[in-house]
């Protein structure tokens, strides 16, 4: 397995991933009826659980469990910060989200 990195996933805390729980089979119990997660602060973006939330919601973790036998940290990292921009591309305030820095990274 690739030994993780010390640079951590450059999430924008945009949120957006976690307004699609309803999509993710791991976290439909969490869909608090719209496809939203029931645990998102919606004014902050934030995770209320943070400290406890699913292993799914964790990147280094899910990724050690689940896809490092498939994929490399890098390849890993590129897929999901693709699936992030892609989110915030087709957001109503992607200006907010400073896309910049998802991009800087790759
Ligand atoms: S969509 Fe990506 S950048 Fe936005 S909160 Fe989720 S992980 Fe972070
Ligand atoms: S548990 Fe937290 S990190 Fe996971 S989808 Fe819900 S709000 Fe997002």
């Amino acid at each position: 397995m690739e030994r993780l990195p010390a640079i951590p996933f450059p999430c924008t805390r945009c949120g957006l991933c976690c307004r699609q729980a309803g999509t993710v089979k791991e976290l439909s119990e969490l869909d608090r009826g719209d496809g939203i997660c029931r645990y998102l602060n919606l004014e902050e973006n934030i995770c209320t659980i943070y400290g406890e939330r699913p292993e799914i919601c964790t990147i280094g973790k899910s990724y050690e469990k689940r896809f490092s036998h498939i994929w490399s940290w890098g390849e890993f990292l590129f897929l999901n910060l693709f699936h992030c921009v892609e989110l915030q591309r087709k957001s109503d305030k992607k200006s907010e989200y400073v896309l910049e820095k998802s991009y800087n990274y790759l």
